[in-house]
Parts: structure tokens; C-alpha cells; sequence
């Protein structure tokens, strides 16, 4: 690098769970004006679209056979190229500091000096509570929502117990090829079978679908409707699927 180049700036931003009208403003702005754009999968093609006409996409997802790009390379390219003078926004799907491995990201920038912003994105159970009308928290049903991730090291040794059950919401992110583990998991540790829950997938996405069932009946759920990812299951009271209750209905209006 020349000593003579200041170094540019790092913005580690959310870009929603899809949905260009779910950007923030701020994200909005630095997307139509950056030359350099790195993202993940799980970024909308919509939202690619927003960006600059002369802007550099670079993507580090994971394509069919391909791996992603593991995470050291990602994070030597964003220092690469922000030593090398330019501004560079890093792109992730829904906030970048829930699941989304930012922490890592802004860590190495910092290390070698690199400023970083980190803008907040709408996160998965965000958007999915919004677009399939759940509450995460509701005054009669939960005051305790707890995130998850249900594919990580060691899923089975992980102590869930009390994440989830009467008052509480529990949200898993990344749980649709290890939901028959999870339901084990949580009757294991005594959250009743006929607990509701909810599958959504693709929230907020022209494509959403939610389904709903019993914690018992989340296995067969998955695999009979053939759950994709992007999917969140959600835990809880607040999933029930009341004919009677206005929010219910408003879902049911929403996905017709
Ligand atoms: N940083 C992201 C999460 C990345 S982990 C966020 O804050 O939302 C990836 C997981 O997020 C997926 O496996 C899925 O569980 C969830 N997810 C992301 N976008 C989603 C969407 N539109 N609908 C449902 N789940 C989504």
C-alpha cells in the first residue's frame, strides 16, 4: 500500500430480508452510491439492482456445488480493497450482527485499521413476525424472545432448556434441515408436544409461506411441505393460529 492512501471506509450493512422497501434509508443511500459492493446469498437481486451503474459486485455466496467463500478471504478482501483507497459496502441478508458473522468482519477491519459502520438491517424474525402477523412478544402470551441458531457446533450439547415454553417466544434461524433434532431436543427437555409453532419461509418475499402446527408435528411438517431455506421456525404461544383472533385473520388476508 502507499503510505500516500488513506485508507477507505468499511460499511458492514443490513440489507432486510429481501424486500427494497425494508433497506433502510441509510443502507439505501450507501448502496446507490458505492463502487464496491460485497455480498452474500441471501441478498435479494432486487436490492443488487439499486446499486450504482459503475459499481463492482463481488459475490462471496455459496453457489450449488461451490463453497462460499470462506470467511478469512472475505474479510482479507474488504481490508484489500479498503487499504488499496476505496470505500466498500458489505452487503449482508437481514442485520449483519445477527448471524451474519459482522462481528468477524468489523474485527479484521479493525485490526488493520480500517474504519468501520455498522448499519443495522431488519433481521429474519423481524420481518417474519411482521409478515406473517406473529408478535415475538405479546402482553397474555410472551414477554421472553430468544434467537437461535439451529445448525452450529455442537447443536446437541447446547443447553436450550427454558428458551422456550409458556411465555416465551422462541425463534430459530437456520433450523430446516436439523428440525427433527430440535423437536427432540426441546420435549427432551419437557416443552409440551402440542406447543404451536410456525414455519416461515421467505418471509416478506412476493414467495412467503407460513405453516403452522404442533412442536410434536414441526418433523413432518418440514419434509411433507418441503421447507427451503431461507426458513425461520418460530416457538411459542404467539404462533397459535386463533380463528378468532384479529391477527390470524390479518395473515390469512395477507397471504391471499
Ligand atoms: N443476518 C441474517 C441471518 C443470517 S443466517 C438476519 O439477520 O436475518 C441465515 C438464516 O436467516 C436462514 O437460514 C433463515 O433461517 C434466516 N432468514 C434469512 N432471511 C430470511 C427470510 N427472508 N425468511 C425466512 N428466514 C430468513
Amino acid at each position: 500500500m502507499s503510505e500516500n492512501v488513506n485508507p477507505g471506509r468499511v460499511y458492514l450493512v443490513g440489507a432486510g430480508p429481501g424486500d427494497p422497501e425494508l433497506l433502510t434509508l441509510r443502507a439505501a443511500r450507501l448502496l446507490m452510491a458505492a463502487r464496491i459492493v460485497v455480498h452474500d446469498g441471501l441478498v435479494d437481486p432486487s436490492i443488487l439492482a439499486m446499486a450504482h451503474r459503475d459499481a463492482r459486485l463481488i459475490s462471496v455466496a455459496k453457489r450449488r456445488a461451490y463453497h462460499s467463500v470462506p470467511q478469512d478471504e472475505i474479510c482479507a478482501l474488504l481490508v484489500r480493497e479498503a487499504l488499496a483507497g476505496h470505500d466498500v459496502v458489505r452487503l449482508k441478508g437481514g442485520d449483519p450482527f445477527v448471524f451474519g458473522r459482522g462481528g468477524e468482519e468489523a474485527e479484521a477491519c479493525r485490526a488493520a485499521g480500517v474504519p468501520v459502520e455498522i448499519v443495522p438491517g431488519i433481521s429474519a424474525a423481524n420481518a417474519a413476525g411482521a409478515a406473517a402477523a406473529i408478535p415475538l412478544t405479546h402482553r397474555d402470551h410472551a414477554s421472553i424472545v430468544s434467537f437461535v441458531a439451529g445448525q452450529c457446533k455442537g447443536l446437541s450439547e447446547q443447553d436450550w432448556t427454558g428458551l422456550a415454553g409458556v411465555g416465551r417466544t422462541l425463534v430459530i434461524y437456520m433450523g430446516v434441515k436439523t428440525a427433527p433434532q430440535i423437536a427432540e431436543k426441546l420435549m427432551a427437555d419437557g416443552l409440551s408436544p402440542a406447543m404451536p409453532v410456525a414455519v416461515i419461509e421467505n418471509a416478506a418475499r412476493p414467495d412467503m409461506r407460513v405453516l403452522r402446527g404442533s412442536l410434536a408435528g414441526l418433523p413432518a411438517m418440514v419434509e411433507d411441505e418441503k421447507v427451503r431455506s431461507p426458513a425461520l421456525i418460530v416457538i411459542g404461544e404467539v404462533t397459535r393460529g386463533r380463528a378468532d383472533a384479529p391477527l390470524a385473520a390479518l395473515a390469512t388476508g395477507m397471504a391471499s
